[in-house]
């Protein structure tokens, strides 16, 4: 399902279908909407969700710099390396 990054002025992003319990109802958060700050870093920090409010499992993606790299988690399960997220981290995104 097509989902609006919170990053990137509102660009859309095709999410797929969670790989856990099949239901399209995966979104993007800020990590900072999930649990405090200390926990994650950053309040710029993004991650895909399977929405518990939505009838979701709550399988996450993981926490990533960019809606893309999320995203791309998300629909990949492959994550990125640590070398790569530092690099998008030092490029401000
Ligand atoms: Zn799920």
């Amino acid at each position: 399902m097509l989902k609006t990054m919170p990053d990137g002025e509102g660009l859309k992003y095709e999410l797929k279908p969670c790989p856990f319990c099949g239901k399209d109802v995966a979104e993007f958060c800020r990590g900072s909407d999930l649990a405090s700050e200390e926990n994650f870093g950053s309040e710029s920090d993004i991650v895909v969700v399977c929405s518990c409010w939505n009838g979701g499992c709550g399988a996450a993606s993981g926490i990533y710099p960019t809606g893309y790299m999320a995203g791309d988690a998300w629909n990949k399960r492959a994550a990125y390396s640590v070398a790569e997220i530092r690099k998008a981290l030092e490029q401000g995104c």
